[in-house]
Order: structure tokens, then C-alpha cells, then sequence
């Protein structure tokens, strides 16, 4: 009798190579063991290992290459209603994943295909084919599709040429400028001739937006007595587009300098993720009123349409050399949870990824 086909995959141990089926192969997994209270700490993950599950009909086994850590993860560790469900106590926590189909038995996939789509925090994952999307074989590194080209160039661009509609000559202010989100922006808005200053929490985060990503200005919100003068000095005419990323007393703060008219994108307020009794606030809200201010909040994934059309317009930049990306890898899916940690923390340099195997 002919021995039925198992998919392997080539390992290396040093300089030793060797195959192993993937029905040997151990799944380690990362789940929620207790929903935070505060600041997330490592007692609220556990790891645990099972073997690889044999896709069903219509599904694909995905071996996971890169997986995002991102801010909004910390929301669903709450028990609350919200534009995503949380995540559930004991279940393998989710995220972007890029990876490389193992075995498919999905009519649009097949063994070698490159895809991307909302997996798990482990290292194959077993999906419905139609919640993965192929990415199409190009120069442009593998981990972009979850950073420059994924939710974190597209939350950019919505944000900042839909939301806020930055126009030529605009004066731009970008909160936690140096991350994933805020590198994007400050170069889509000199792309698109405004002036972009931006507030970040260190010395080296300050130098990467003046030397990298084009920023006109910039301050450490973390050294400096007043930010109000702060952001002054960094926006001498004040500030028509405040793309918001963290909330507080630096959103406070660049309110007193916004300009008549002005808009504001309300992408994200990091400061509240991690506090068990958020502070009212801003003061400062009847400036809204008297500068006849807008600020609207959004949510990436109800713009599709847009989300494609900055895609095909990144690539062009990224080709062109007008984007500069910066990303913080680290390795193995035993230290996600650390790496979502010193996400939360600031510690993080561009987009936090989390490398969970090879590329090839
Ligand atoms: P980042 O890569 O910017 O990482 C988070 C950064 O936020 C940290 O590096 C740190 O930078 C800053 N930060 C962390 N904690 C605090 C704090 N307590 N106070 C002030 N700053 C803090 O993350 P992203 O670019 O992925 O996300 C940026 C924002 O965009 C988040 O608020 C996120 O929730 C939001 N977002 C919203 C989306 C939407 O659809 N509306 C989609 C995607 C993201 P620093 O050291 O400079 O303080």
C-alpha cells in the first residue's frame, strides 16, 4: 500500500538539517490566563503546547512567520463591549499573523502560498480559507504586510488624508510619532506637503523623527516642564491637523494650539489602556467651540476601500524611497507577551513584531 503524503518541513539545529512531519510538530501557543486589572503583566498569559491540527474541509494550515503585537489588544483583554469582542480567558489570544500555508484544503490556496489574516499567538495556525488574503511575491520584506503595508500604514493614511483631509500647506501635530502609526503619518503628511511636528517618549525616539521620517520638529513629552509651550515652539503658526494617538495631557496640550478651523483625527488615547480609573478630560474642551474645531474618531477596518488605495500608493513610495520604515523584532512566541509589555510601555522602536519561524 502507497504511504499517504504527510507535509514536512525542513529544521535547523546549528548546522544539522532534518525534516519533521507537521503532525509531530509541537503547536506552542500563547493564551489569556486572567484579564488585567491595570498595567498587563506576564501572569495574565500562559503557554501551552498541543499538536498541530489536520485541516477541515475548506480550511488551510498555516506555519505562522510574523505575528503583530499592537495597542488594541489591550482592550480586549476587558470584559467590555466594544467595536471587536474581547478576548476570552483560557483561549489562544489573536493577532495579525503573515505566514506560509502548510497543507490547504481551501480551493484558493495552496501548499507554499504567502497570506496574511487575523491567526493566533502560536506557531500554525488552522484557518477558514476565506479569512486569509494571499500576499502577492515582491521585493518588499514579508513583515511590511503587517507594518507600513498593514493595519498600521492603513490607520496612517485614513486617519490623517480621510478623517482629518490634511491638505498642502496644512501645519500637522502627531502624538507617539516615532510608532507604527505615527512614523507613517508624519511622512504622509510631507509627502503631501504639510508641515509635520510630532512628540515622542525618549531622546532617541525624538532623533529617528527628525533623521529618518522627515519631521519638521519634535520634542521628549517626557522631559519637558510644559508641553503647552512645548508643542508652541514646535508649531510656531499652531496646529491644523492633530493626528491623536494617546490622550492626556499632551492631547490637552496641542487643543491649546490648535487653529480656527482646525481638524482632529482621534485614532487612539494609549495613556487610558492601562488605567483602572481613567481621569476626566481634557480640560479644555470649549476651545472646540470657540476655534470651531472637528474631531472625529475612526476605526481602520470600516474603510476598506481606502485601505487598498493606500496600499497601492505605498508600494509606489516604499519603491520610490519617499517612506522610511523602522520596525523592533523579537523572537519566538514565548516572548510575545514580553514584547506586548514593552509595547505598552514605550519600549518599542517603529512597529513591535514578533518573528515566530523562518522565512523560507
Ligand atoms: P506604537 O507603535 O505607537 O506603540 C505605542 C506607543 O505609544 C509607545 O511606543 C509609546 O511611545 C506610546 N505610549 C505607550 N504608552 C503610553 C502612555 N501611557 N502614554 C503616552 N504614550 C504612550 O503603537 P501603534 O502605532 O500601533 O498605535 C498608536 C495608536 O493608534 C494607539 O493608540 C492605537 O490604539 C491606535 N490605533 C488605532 C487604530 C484605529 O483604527 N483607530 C488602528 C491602529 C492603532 P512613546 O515612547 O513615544 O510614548
Amino acid at each position: 500500500m502507497e504511504a499517504a503524503y504527510e507535509p514536512f518541513r525542513i529544521c535547523r539545529t546549528g548546522n544539522r538539517y532534518w525534516s519533521q512531519t507537521v503532525s509531530e510538530t509541537v503547536n506552542k501557543q500563547i493564551r489569556l490566563a486572567s484579564r488585567p486589572t491595570g498595567w498587563v503583566t506576564a501572569d495574565n498569559f500562559s503557554a501551552t503546547e498541543e499538536p498541530v491540527r489536520k485541516p477541515g474541509a475548506g480550511e488551510v494550515l498555516v506555519r505562522n512567520i510574523f505575528m503583530s503585537v499592537d495597542p488594541y489588544m489591550r482592550g480586549r483583554m476587558n470584559d467590555v463591549r466594544s467595536y471587536i469582542p474581547p478576548f476570552q480567558v483560557g483561549e489562544v489570544l489573536q493577532a495579525g499573523v503573515v505566514g506560509k500555508v502548510v497543507e490547504s484544503r481551501f480551493d484558493g490556496l495552496k501548499e507554499g502560498d504567502l497570506v496574511t489574516g487575523m491567526l493566533g499567538w502560536e506557531n500554525y495556525s488552522v484557518s477558514d480559507g476565506r479569512l486569509l488574503r494571499q500576499i502577492p511575491s515582491s521585493s518588499v520584506p514579508l513583515s511590511y504586510h503587517l507594518g507600513i503595508l498593514g493595519m498600521p500604514g492603513m490607520t496612517a493614511y485614513v486617519g490623517l488624508m480621510k478623517i482629518a483631509e490634511a491638505k498642502k500647506g496644512d501645519n500637522v501635530f502627531v502624538t507617539a510619532a516615532s510608532g507604527a502609526v505615527g512614523s507613517v503619518v508624519g511622512q504622509l503628511a510631507k509627502i503631501h506637503g504639510c508641515r509635520v511636528a510630532g512628540s515622542a517618549g525618549s531622546d532617541e525616539k525624538v532623533a529617528l523623527l527628525m533623521d529618518q521620517f522627515g519631521y519638521d520638529a519634535a520634542f521628549n513629552y517626557k522631559t519637558r516642564k510644559s508641553l503647552p509651550e512645548s508643542v508652541q515652539t514646535a508649531c510656531p503658526k499652531g496646529v491644523d491637523v492633530l493626528f491623536e494617538n494617546v490622550g492626556g495631557e499632551i492631547f490637552e496640550a496641542v487643543l491649546w494650539n490648535m487653529r480656527d478651523y482646525g481638524r482632529i483625527a482621534l485614532c487612539g488615547m494609549i495613556t487610558d489602556y492601562n488605567i483602572e480609573d481613567p481621569q476626566p478630560g481634557p480640560r479644555g474642551m470649549m476651545l472646540m467651540i470657540g476655534r470651531r474645531l472637528t474631531m472625529r474618531g475612526f476605526i481602520v477596518t470600516d474603510h476598506p476601500k481606502w485601505c487598498d488605495e493606500y496600499v497601492r500608493k505605498a508600494i509606489g513610495w516604499l519603491k520610490e524611497g519617499k517612506l522610511n520604515y523602522r520596525e523592533s523584532i523579537a523572537e519566538g512566541i514565548e516572548n510575545a507577551p514580553q514584547a506586548f509589555i514593552d509595547l505598552l510601555k514605550g519600549r518599542n522602536v517603529g512597529k513591535q513584531i514578533v518573528q515566530l519561524s523562518d522565512v523560507d
